[in-house]
């Protein structure tokens, strides 16, 4: 009886983009649909797969959720191509040429399934490879969801990309024209810049690979069943009114880090949620951290993708250093985009911020940012980020390094007012004026609204409210697409 059950159970298959954003987002989202009973399959490169088999035990971790599959696949490019910084890029054609038929065979063979439910009955698909993926559905008669990583706000400016070519809008013409005020993104006329628009758009040639490949895999969610976004309607409504125009059905079911620490104390489960690190999370800060005065230390990560140069590296650091701030920031490995030798961190940096701050490799964000000792987050406003920090009630300096971080940084300064954008500054001076004014002097209104948004993103995901009652449709849309 209990087989016959689950034999008439759905196999979802969830496909991230390889990077480490979008994993993390579509990993928290396949464990909650595994909480509602689903089968599901998570598709990884063989490239993330192995960064997270050496940093963590994700497969005991999953093992608590029966018939949940981690099965693997390759981007087509060679191991020694990187996979960070503007690099990242190639992988979403690679992904389109070379992994399109694997992709359609694995689906075919029945290998994505296991012997109790050995058929996809539903993709969810990250919408930047999105093309592919349709493509492949629709020829299966496999319904498919796009799920985007990034925010409804900058999801819009994309999809109105060809509106900014067709009006003579873009290409931007010089820096001169930077602070232009765009007019042909509906609802972002009186504040959204062309210096706010995606990086993708700051080309001379509008024929660029990466302004087309984007705009390219936007225009596909359209050809979906649903487009499911990391979002809250009290956050992005505006927005989402005009994407539905276009897209009908939208299930944004956000802030997903709440939402899915929530559901894992509902099942009272004793093991830790599953990671999916790519890098090993250093733990030493949180005992420097509880030795910190209340909301007295700035954060400070890019991160996984942004680089930095040298340069900006010093500059950061003489601000954040004059400021008198206290500060708990993460160096990746590969932060900074030179010679491993020479990037090394200077000693005087190291010997100069023991005082107040601490350097660390990779932390566990979500824990940081929800640590009473941390008041504000110097981040490159990566959608992810911008939403764990909107969870955890921290403002945020913007500091955008690429893609959609842009858009993000403006909400985050002119439309939602929980913090400031420092978009295309480098300065130390400016970097210690802001992290003054976000830390001391206007430290109260940011805090207040930042404290404001928290408790409405919270009020989205608890029982009746419209992340949850938007999570329950989509739960029973899967089901039925089933039946
Ligand atoms: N992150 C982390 N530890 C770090 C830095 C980042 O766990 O030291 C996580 C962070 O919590 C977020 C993700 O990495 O979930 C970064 O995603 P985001 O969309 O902000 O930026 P991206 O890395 O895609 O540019």
């Amino acid at each position: 009886m209990e087989q016959q059950k689950a034999q008439h159970r759905p196999r979802v298959l969830i496909f991230p983009f390889p990077a480490q954003g979008h994993v993390n987002a579509m990993l928290k989202l396949a464990e909650l649909l595994a909480m509602e009973g689903l089968h599901i399959t998570f598709l990884n490169t063989h490239f993330i797969h192995n960064r997270i088999l050496l940093h963590n035990d994700i497969q005991a971790c999953l093992s608590r959720y029966p018939g949940f599959l981690l099965k693997t696949i390759s981007d087509g490019l060679p191991d020694e191509h990187p996979r960070s910084g503007d690099k990242i890029m190639d992988i979403i054609d690679s992904m389109s040429i070379r992994s399109k038929s694997v992709f359609k065979h694995m689906l075919v063979s029945g290998e994505l399934g296991s012997d109790d439910s050995p058929l996809v009955t539903c993709i969810i698909a990250d919408g930047i490879v999105g093309w592919f993926t349709t493509d492949i559905a629709n020829e299966l008669h496999i319904p498919i969801y796009h799920f985007r990583t990034i925010g409804a706000c900058s999801f819009w400016v994309y999809f109105c990309v060809p509106n900014l070519i067709d009006a003579g809008e873009l290409p931007i013409r010089g820096e001169e024209d930077m602070d232009r005020l765009t007019k042909r993104v509906p609802g972002m006329e009186k504040f959204l810049r062309c210096r706010d628009l995606p990086s993708f758009c700051r080309v001379k040639d509008l024929t660029d690979r990466d302004l087309v490949s984007v705009v390219r895999e936007t225009h596909q969610s359209p050809r979906a069943q649903a487009l499911i976004l990391n979002t809250f309607e009290d956050l992005e409504g505006p927005v989402l009114s005009h994407i539905r125009i276009h897209c009908p059905k939208i299930y944004s079911i956000g802030p997903l880090n709440i939402h899915h620490k929530l559901r894992l104390t509902d099942i009272e489960t004793t093991s830790s949620p599953s990671s999916s690190n790519l890098f090993e999370a250093d733990r030493s800060c949180m005992a420097w951290l509880d030795a910190q005065p209340l909301k007295s230390v700035m954060y400070v990560s890019f991160g996984s993708i942004a680089v930095i140069t040298k340069d900006q590296l010093m500059e950061f650091w003489h601000g954040l250093v004059k400021s008198k701030t206290r500060f708990l920031w993460v160096m990746r490995p590969d932060l900074v985009d030179e010679d491993r030798d020479k990037a090394q961190i200077p000693k005087e940096l190291l010997d100069g911020t023991r005082e107040r701050g601490f350097m660390v490799g990779w932390v566990n964000q979500e824990e940081v940012l929800a640590h009473p000792a941390v008041g504000g987050f110097l981040t490159h406003s990566g959608w992810n980020s911008t939403l764990e920090s909107i969870a955890a009630g921290v403002p945020m300096i913007c500091w955008p390094y690429f893609a959609d971080q842009q858009v993000n940084s403006r909400f985050v300064s002119q439309v939602w007012k929980i913090g400031m954008d420092m978009k295309d500054v480098c300065d130390r001076k400016i970097v210690e004026k802001m992290v003054n004014d976000l830390m001391v002097e206007r430290k109260e209104e940011f805090a207040k609204a930042a404290d404001e948004l928290c408790t409405v993103a919270r009020k989205s995901v608890n029982e009746g409210g419209s992340s949850y009652c938007n999570w329950k449709g989509l739960i029973k849309d899967i089901f039925k697409v089933e039946n």
